[in-house]
């Protein structure tokens, strides 16, 4: 059974793995990301939220404005959501800014401004799932539990030489009690252990080419001794990228420019943006006669698809009946202040209207 094999795996492996993650970290690990500074929970709370599918590299920048911006869970709590997204425009996966939003203002509520000290209590919050629960108990509270992102999870696979498909169920459980036998026994070196893991899935052990030659625990790591430790995790089910084709239509009138605000589910939810049609045709329609300019064609990748947006540029001189439902005639000099997609950011920049 795949729990005994992993967990006998682990055991065999536990305590020195912890003492050489440990002491690895404290030589060769990352000590300067800004979430490191100190254990403030918000503030590891919020480089989790950022980092769950976006690079470090990506999130440094929105870390610290958005810190400049809500310094404290009581500030973000108080702030609409429209602000909100507005700081979070540009990285992607709304629905955790919204989750962000109701978090904070439940911890306000109803822990008094103070985050829970337990991933138990911790999962319960908005948006917080058990890796981030680990992550906050442990790096802020030197808890006993492991964070189990998609880094540790390739890690442990090598590691272990995980032969099982890892979107399954029973496989995520197997690596869960396996990572549970490799914790450390003494919890003042939670903080430690785990950045240590996070970074040596971060730096050495890679998704395509790890640095075996380098990493402490080549000697005892069933993946290498394979022969082929890229060759774990197991390639699950992979998802077939569709592709999708919309016209986005930029309707100005003066200096104005007409947006919509997507719903609360789905792509870019919540967010401002030109009106998304189906064809050329229907943007002409849309507005009604009059020139249309085609500008250069914006691809944008998301998760389980392709999106080819044909940006067209149109102008009014009065707006049009067509345009008084959904949406609002916005000055450009108030863009500044709406949550726009990152693409949407982008075309604004290169027509600078
Ligand atoms: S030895 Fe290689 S495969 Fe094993 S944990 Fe280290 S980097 Fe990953």
């Amino acid at each position: 059974m795949l729990t005994t094999l992993l967990a006998t795996r682990a055991r065999a492996l536990a305590p020195l793995f912890a003492r050489d993650l440990v002491v690895w970290q404290r030589h060769q690990g990352r000590h300067d990301l800004p979430w490191q500074r100190d254990r403030d929970p918000y503030r590891v709370w919020l480089s989790e939220i950022m980092l769950q599918q976006t690079q470090v590299s990506t999130v440094l920048g929105y870390f610290e404005r958005f810190l400049h911006r809500f310094p404290d869970v009581h500030g973000l709590a108080a702030a609409s959501l429209d602000e909100v997204l507005a700081q979070w425009a540009g990285l992607g996966y709304y629905r955790r800014a919204r989750f962000l939003h109701q978090c904070a203002q439940a911890v306000v509520r109803d822990h008094g401004g103070v985050f829970p000290r337990q991933a138990a209590q911790l999962v319960t919050l908005p948006g917080i799932g058990p890796s981030t629960a680990a992550a906050i108990a442990s790096f802020c509270f030197e808890e006993r539990v492991s964070i189990m992102d998609g880094n540790v999870r390739r890690v442990l696979s090598r590691l272990l030489a995980c032969e099982a498909d890892p979107a399954t169920t029973a496989t995520q459980r197997a690596l869960e009690t396996a990572a549970a036998v490799l914790l450390p026994l003494h919890a003042d070196v939670m903080p430690t252990y785990t950045q240590g893991l996070m970074d040596l899935g971060a730096t050495l052990c890679t998704p395509r080419d790890p640095a075996c030659g380098r990493c402490p625990m080549a000697a005892s790591c069933h993946g290498l001794q394979s022969g082929e430790p890229q060759r774990y995790p197991a390639k699950g089910r992979r998802l077939v990228r569709q592709r999708r084709e919309n016209w986005w239509l930029w309707a100005q009138c003066g200096d104005q420019i007409w947006l919509e605000q997507r719903p609360d589910q789905g792509v870019w939810a919540g967010l401002w943006t030109l009106p998304l049609l189906d064809s050329a045709a229907a943007c002409q329609e849309h507005l009604g006669g009059g020139s249309m300019q085609a500008l250069p064609v914006i691809q944008h990748a998301l998760t389980h698809f392709d999106w080819f947006l044909h940006p067209v540029k149109g102008s009014i001189a009065t707006a049009s009946p067509r345009f008084r439902s959904q949406g609002r005639w916005v000055p450009f000099t108030a863009l500044a202040g709406l949550a726009l997609p990152a693409p949407l950011q982008k075309l604004l920049k290169s027509i600078n209207p």
